[in-house]
């Protein structure tokens, strides 16, 4: 993937090295297990870190981190891939689209407004403070699923996300939490599924797009769809039970299986238009 000649900016919050807020190493094997459980099953955010503090009987403490470009090549990454990202959403949507408050790299465990977020949670968006939360060993856990270590790969993580704070500008996340109410638990799975493979669509037509934004500095290149399709493929739920030894329970999914994960990935890089990505949510 070609990355290094965008521009930077693109609104990185660095917290590694910062030993507030986390929860210490070897302290929160109970969190964790949930916590993991939570990512890959996606259960909501919000919840998911309420659980944490529950276990841990931690409070949440926000201490923000170091703003701007950071200088090794993991924060560098994020950052230039996180500024076209938002270049991509920009150019499509104007004023309407705000970027996300920051992207926060952290390490460990670190304070979000959706309570403590832990390491082993995977990169998640908080609708309460409007960031994007990664800690950067998710790239090897990522190897580990056998998502492989394609900057495209990642780079479709970091887009997902984003997209996931799309959904908050769009009203779309709101309107699924509504609708959730009053909903059951299978019912109300669906929409998770829709919402989630709406944010792989949105991370495809960020990668198309990415090229005309940058001057073709940031492009996807031969094999690098293909890359980030099979991360989709690793990070489907049914891949996911089955690697946990279960059995595929496809009313528990609220991610989406492996095929629909790549199917609508590949939908958004093949058309470019995030109109096509409303289309998750045809049926229901
Ligand atoms: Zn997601």
């Amino acid at each position: 993937m070609r990355w290094r000649g965008g521009r930077s900016g693109g609104g990185v919050e660095d917290r590694r090295g910062m030993s507030g807020g986390a929860i210490a190493a070897g302290g929160g094997g109970i969190a964790i297990v949930v916590a993991i459980a939570a990512y890959f099953l996606g259960i909501d955010p919000n919840l998911a870190s309420g659980i944490a503090n529950q276990l841990t009987g931690g409070g949440a403490t926000q201490r923000e981190g170091t703003f701007g470009t950071p200088g090794d090549e993991e924060g560098l990454f994020v950052d230039k891939v996180s500024a076209n990202i938002n270049d991509v959403w920009a150019a499509k949507y104007g004023d309407s689209y705000t970027p996300p408050a920051s992207i926060v790299i952290y390490e460990g465990g670190t304070g979000t407004a959706c309570g403590q977020g832990q390491a082993a949670m995977g990169p998640f968006y908080c609708p309460g403070d409007r960031k994007v939360y990664l800690d950067l060993s998710f790239w090897q856990q990522m190897e580990q699923l056998g998502a492989g270590s394609a900057e495209s790969a990642r780079a479709y993580v970091l887009a997902h996300e984003v997209g996931h704070h799309m959904q908050v500008l769009s009203g779309a996340s709101q309107k699924v939490q509504q609708a959730q109410r009053s909903l059951g638990q299978e019912e109300g799975n669906r929409y998770s599924v829709a919402l989630e493979l709406q944010a792989d669509c949105y991370a495809g037509v960020w990668a198309a797009n990415a090229p005309s934004v940058s001057n073709g500095e940031v492009a996807f290149e031969p094999g690098d769809l293909e890359a980030g399709l099979r991360a989709a493929n690793a990070i489907g739920d049914d891949t996911l039970q089955r690697r946990q030894g279960g059995t595929i329970v496809p009313e528990a999914f609220t991610h989406g299986s492996s095929a629909q994960r790549m199917e609508w990935l590949k939908r958004g890089f093949q058309t470019g238009d995030p109109a096509v990505c409303d289309g998750t949510f045809d049926g229901l």
